[in-house]
């Protein structure tokens, strides 16, 4: 059962008990059933005494992206994240998309504004609290971003707004890290391109004084002990931000605690996504006080 008949027979059943004045939220992806999104949204709706219910929408072939759209529309689902691998997919089936959103090419929070979805990008909101909060300063910094998908376009997005010395575009496939630089060359001062696997990453990492990993690499159950980068080309100067977030120690970032360096997790920039996102869809104002409880004890 899948799309449209999925999410009727989930209603219809009271597998999810609706009334008039509950509100339907959701997460689209593929492989989700771990995400911490619903333990997020759910929380922030009963502390905060609002009707907004968030579920997993698992869609495992992509041609059903479309049909889980259209069912936001029908079934009236208030709002949805969007992750992993339909960020930019979804866009096609979007009446609006806001302007981060054109430059960024990656959707990661619709709105159903009364039928009509809007797309949102709150990860760039994300990585700017985590930087703010951690007084990350990118002012005349290099630094050497591992990965050139949706979260590496966010971070670029980000970094184009500081007045950064050079960026290193480290990525596995050339092609997707030259189509980012493409679309930055204007904002950033210098950005040159570096192959996962190659030579040169070595001198990259070197020249850097903040290392970010926007790769899954890392990643519990599936990545776990693997990191991006070997041991010992981070050094003490460095400062690493891992944006996996589970577990909050990655492999990346324990080799670059046993190294001395600074470590920042990526569950703050998980966080303050999720707080943007719950924020668009509810209007309401999420207080800082219940951001903290929400980091200390996810
Ligand atoms: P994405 O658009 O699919 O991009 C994935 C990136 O990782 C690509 O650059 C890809 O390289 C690279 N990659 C994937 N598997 C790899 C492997 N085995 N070896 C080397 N490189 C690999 O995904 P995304 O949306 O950017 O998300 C990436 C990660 O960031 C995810 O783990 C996600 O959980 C995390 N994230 C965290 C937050 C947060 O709030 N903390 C927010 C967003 C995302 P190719 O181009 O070569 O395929």
């Amino acid at each position: 059962m899948q799309g449209l008949s999925f999410l009727k027979w989930v209603i219809i059943k009271g597998v999810i008990t609706v009334n008039n004045k509950d509100q339907i939220l959701g997460l689209l992806g593929k492989n989700i059933e771990f995400s911490l999104s619903p333990k997020i949204h759910n929380y922030l709706s009963n502390v905060m005494g609002l009707n907004y219910h968030y579920f997993i929408f698992d869609i495992e072939d992509s041609t059903d992206l479309k049909k889980a759209i259209e069912a936001m529309r029908v079934l009236k689902i208030q709002g949805v994240n969007v992750t992993i691998p339909y960020k930019k997919d979804v866009m096609q089936n979007l009446d609006r998309i806001d302007q981060n959103v054109k430059k960024l090419g990656a959707v990661n929070t619709i709105k159903n504004e009364e039928g009509q979805l809007v797309g949102y990008n709150t990860d760039v909101d994300g990585f700017d609290e985590l930087a703010y909060n951690k007084g990350v300063n990118f002012a005349h910094k290099t630094v050497s971003l591992i990965g050139a998908g949706g979260a590496a376009a966010a971070v670029v997005y980000y970094l184009a707004k500081t007045d950064l010395k050079k960026l290193y575009l480290i990525n596995r496939t050339i092609g997707r890290a030259e189509q980012l630089k493409t679309d930055f060359l204007q904002d950033i001062a210098q950005i040159e391109v570096i192959e996962l696997s190659g030579n040169r990453l070595s001198t990259a990492i070197d020249h850097s004084d903040i290392i970010i990993n926007s790769t899954p690499l890392g990643l519990q159950d599936r990545y776990e002990q693997i990191s991006p980068i070997k041991a010992d080309l981070i050094k003490e100067k460095h400062t690493v931000i891992d944006l996996v977030y589970k577990p909050r120690i990655t492999k990346l970032l324990q080799d670059s605690k046993d190294q001395d360096a600074r470590i920042i997790s990526g569950i703050e920039m998980l966080i303050y996504q999720a707080v943007k996102s719950f924020e668009i869809w509810t209007g309401a104002l999420v207080e800082y006080d219940l951001v903290k409880e929400l980091i200390n004890n996810l």
